[in-house]
This record gives C-alpha cells, sequence and structure tokens, in this order.
C-alpha cells in the first residue's frame, strides 16, 4: 500500500505456532480462545509479519522473522516453515537480498532477528543482507548479547555477533530520527529496550507496534504476553501507544497477527479500543 510518497509492503517472515497461553500471559483461555481457537495441543497460529518499506530511494526491512538457522527439532516445536520464508517472500516482492539497505530491529528476540542472519555454502554465518546497515536500541543489544543464562533461549546469539562482526550494526539510543521519515519510539516492558517504528511521510503516518501489541485481539490494556520482562511498563506503554494511533488517526500495523496485518484503530467504552478497517495485507 501507499503511504505519503513511501511504498509498504508485507514481508511474511515465516508462520509458526505457539502455546495460545504464552500469547495471553494472565488472559484466562475461557476469554482468548473466543478470538483465537486454539488445536488440540492448545497452540495457535501466528504469523511474522515484516514490513518492506521503500521510499524510491532506499528499501528498508522492520524486522525479519525467524530466519533459516532453526534446527529440525526446533522446526517442529514450533511448527515453523522450512527453507528462508523471508528471502522468499521479498523474491515474490521483486526485491534481493543485495537490494535492502537498512534493516530495522524493533528488538531481538529470535523471531525477529532470526533471519538477520544465514548461514552460506561454506557453512559461515554471514549477515543475510550484505549491504544493509542494521539498526537496534543500544540498551536491547546490550542486554541480548550479555549471554546470561536465563536469556540465551529468547537472544541466540547466532543472530547477532555477525552483524557486529561485519561492521553492519548500528546502535540507536532512545526516541530517535532512525532515517528520514523514520523514528523510534521506545516501549520497553517486552523487553527492555523495545521499540516501536513511526513510518511518516506526507500526511500519513503507520506504526509498527512490534510486541507491545502483535495482533488484532491484543488491544486490551491487560492482554500481554507472558514473554513481557516488565508486565506493568507493558500496561503502561500500550495503551498511551494505541491511544496516540487513534487520535490521530494513525495506521496500527500488527506483526503476529494470522488475519490482519495492519488496521486503524479508535477509543471505546468498555474494550478500549476497537478495530475499524482491517486488511489483510500492505
Ligand atoms: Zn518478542
Amino acid at each position: 500500500m501507499q503511504l505519503g510518497q513511501f511504498t509498504l509492503t508485507t514481508i511474511s517472515g515465516g508462520r509458526f505456532l505457539i502455546d495460545g497461553g504464552t500469547m495471553f500471559g494472565v488472559v484466562p483461555r475461557l476469554l482468548w480462545e473466543r478470538r483465537f481457537t486454539p488445536d488440540e495441543q492448545n497452540n495457535i497460529a501466528q504469523a511474522t509479519n515484516c514490513v518492506l518499506v521503500q521510499t524510491g530511494e532506499r528499501n528498508i526491512l522492520i524486522d525479519t522473522g525467524y530466519g533459516s538457522k532453526m534446527t529440525e527439532k526446533q522446526r517442529q516445536i514450533f511448527g515453523s516453515e522450512e527453507g528462508d520464508p523471508l528471502v522468499a517472500a521479498l523474491g515474490d516482492a521483486g526485491v534481493s537480498v543485495d537490494d535492502i539497505d537498512t534493516v530495522i530491529l524493533s528488538h531481538l528476540h529470535f523471531d525477529h532477528a532470526g533471519g538477520a542472519t544465514r548461514i552460506d555454502d561454506d557453512g559461515e554465518l554471514i549477515p543475510t543482507f550484505p549491504n544493509a546497515e542494521y539498526v537496534a536500541q543500544k540498551v536491547e543489544w546490550e542486554v541480548a548479547t550479555s549471554n546470561v543464562p536465563e536469556l540465551k533461549g529468547a537472544y541466540p546469539l547466532d543472530n547477532l555477533l555477525p552483524l557486529e562482526a561485519a561492521g553492519q550494526l548500528r546502535l540507536v539510543d532512545g526516541d530517535v530520527e532512525l532515517l528520514p521519515g523514520m523514528r523510534a519510539i521506545i516501549t520497553g516492558g517486552h523487553t527492555v529496550g523495545h521499540m516501536a517504528v513511526v513510518i511518516e511521510s506526507g500526511d500519513e503516518t503507520a506504526v509498527y507496534m512490534g510486541d507491545i501489541c502483535p495482533s488484532t485481539r491484543h488491544l486490551r490494556t491487560l492482554w500481554c504476553m507472558a514473554y513481557d520482562v516488565d508486565l506493568l511498563q507493558s500496561r503502561r506503554s500500550k495503551p498511551k501507544l494505541l491511544g496516540q494511533i487513534a487520535d490521530n488517526g494513525w495506521l496500527a500495523l500488527f506483526d503476529h497477527d494470522p488475519d490482519h496485518v495492519a488496521a486503524r484503530i479508535k477509543r471505546a467504552e468498555k474494550i478500549e479500543f476497537d478495530v475499524v478497517d482491517a486488511v489483510e495485507a500492505l
């Protein structure tokens, strides 16, 4: 779709299955199963809706899905796709890995940064996008590469260290301009350095909310993921961000929604926010 002078395209970084309870934290299944019907293993299908932003001068990718490096066992656990779904989806959009000049990572969990690197024909770990600058928040990077045991599963270093070794990493600090027409809003909550990405062109604005509000079913303040490291911060920053989006008529982008990648939202009594116009793909 067109956003001012920019073209936005949904790029699937791959679908996967996950226990529905983990996506809704303290919300009882009796409530969330009305919105996501789980299978017999209690799993729900999730997408990784990455976004290609083409400005006319630049090809920018926001988030990279889980990539192509999972073992067969991991693939079975997550019900994830074989091959390299991200690169395949970019190819379908007429874009090669060489064409991407910037990769913005909302945060560094494996299902957002996994596609940042790949294993080449010689078995070497390399950045997936050889000509890209990878942009991440400094505090997020420091936490993700701290190598403490409790975070190893969330932040496999194979997704991260090759970016730094190749000299392709740019760390930013806080609510900064990332590129002309694109800026960061630190939300925290889901991870310490989690950011939303605001995309502005002409008088149009879209917000990639990342995992602070991963789907159209997560609009309520209390409907947060069990993975959030600071739940109270998520409950503060999510309604604040959704309020800004609703009050300004911006477009909300949902990173894990399997049915709708974007929507306009409005304030609503009792349920806080409601979806106005949802679209299946950009
Ligand atoms: Zn996450």
